[in-house]
């Protein structure tokens, strides 16, 4: 039976560890702040937002939302995002994306102070991963390391398969696991015979965006499938092709009118990796407790706070 990796569990760790650092910074100084900028009314953003402000007060983190509207022009959010970084009280400022099309994304992330930038996007962040130096890492990727190391699964000298290239998640998550001695190899949609090169993979990750999309022919008999994909179907013909098998979630899916599904197959991900994350419950957790981590790991070092417990 394959093991499941289970991200609310280690989720929880983390924050359980977090909490005492917070009470610490609080009692040395002041508690953490985070900044959350929220543009516009877009759901998926609003919820993202929500559970990220309910993270901070469940640890005690003091967080703001700023919500200017999507007519908003790039040198205005540069503007907000300017008096936050001069601010002594924020430690952290994080802008939702995505951003308005008329916004230049790019000169937006590059206007938050490095220091501050808990989600890890600037180039400055960038740079420091790529050269494996100290400083704020993507919060998805990092909770993606924290999980495999928090399970024990053995790094260096496995082959890794990362399917996907973005900044956000393929791109980081395969330096990070190059960082720790596996020999990567990055996929993409122009990737020739992807399943042979998947299946190669005694570590696969798979950041798509594609509903169940690597089936049992990507996935090596005992291979462990990191899943971060996060699809809502709403097709009912969909859901019966992929969990035909499951009637506990047909029935949800009868209930709610839609399901959540990762990038692998749950079918076949159950039957032939050796440990898999599940969708929803695996990665998503951990992008939240990163989050966290970073915005009282910036807070110590604004405040010269060590992380030492006590
Ligand atoms: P992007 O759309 O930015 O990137 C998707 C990547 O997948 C691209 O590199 C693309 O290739 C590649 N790709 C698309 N189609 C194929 C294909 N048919 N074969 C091979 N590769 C393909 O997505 P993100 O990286 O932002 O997110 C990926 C998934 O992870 C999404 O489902 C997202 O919702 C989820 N996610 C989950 C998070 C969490 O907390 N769990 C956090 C962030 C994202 P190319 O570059 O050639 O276009």
């Amino acid at each position: 039976m394959a093991e499941i990796l289970d991200g609310i569990r280690i989720r929880d760790e983390i924050q359980a560890e977090l909490k005492p650092r917070v009470e610490r910074l609080a009692r040395a100084a002041r508690a953490p702040g985070l900044a959350v900028i929220l543009v516009g009314n877009n759901p998926a953003s609003e919820i993202y937002v929500r559970n990220k402000v309910k993270a901070c007060e469940t640890l005690g983190i003091r967080s703001e939302k700023l919500t200017p509207p999507d007519t908003i022009a790039t040198d205005e959010l540069i503007a907000i995002i300017e008096s936050l970084n001069a601010r002594e009280d924020v430690d952290g400022i994080l802008v939702q994306l995505p951003l308005p099309a008329h916004v230049d994304t790019r000169r937006v992330l590059e206007a938050v102070d490095p220091d501050k930038d808990v989600d890890g996007f600037h180039p400055l962040n960038l740079g420091r991963l790529v050269s494996g130096r100290p400083g704020l890492r993507p919060c998805t990727p990092a909770g993606i390391l924290e999980l495999l190391k928090r399970y024990r699964i053995p790094i260096a000298g496995r082959d890794a398969v990362v399917v996907g290239r973005s900044d956000i998640v393929g791109k980081p998550v395969a330096l990070l696991l190059m960082h720790e001695h596996a020999t990567v190899t990055i996929c993409h949609s122009r990737t020739s015979n992807l399943a042979e090169v998947c299946r190669r993979a005694d570590l696969l990750v798979a950041a798509i965006g594609r509903a169940a999309m690597l089936t049992a022919d990507y996935i090596r008999q005992g291979a462990v499938v990191i899943d971060v994909g996060i699809n809502r179907i709403s097709d009912r013909g969909q859901a019966e092709a992929i969990f035909g098998h499951d009637p506990e979630k047909m029935a949800e899916f009868d209930r709610k009118g839609s399901l959540l599904v990762g990038d692998v197959h749950p079918r076949d991900v159950a039957r032939c990796a050796s440990a898999y994350t599940p969708v929803p419950g695996g990665v998503g957790p951990l992008t939240i407790a990163m989050l966290m981590a970073n915005t009282v790991q910036a807070a110590e070092r604004r405040l010269g706070v060590c992380s030492a417990s006590g």
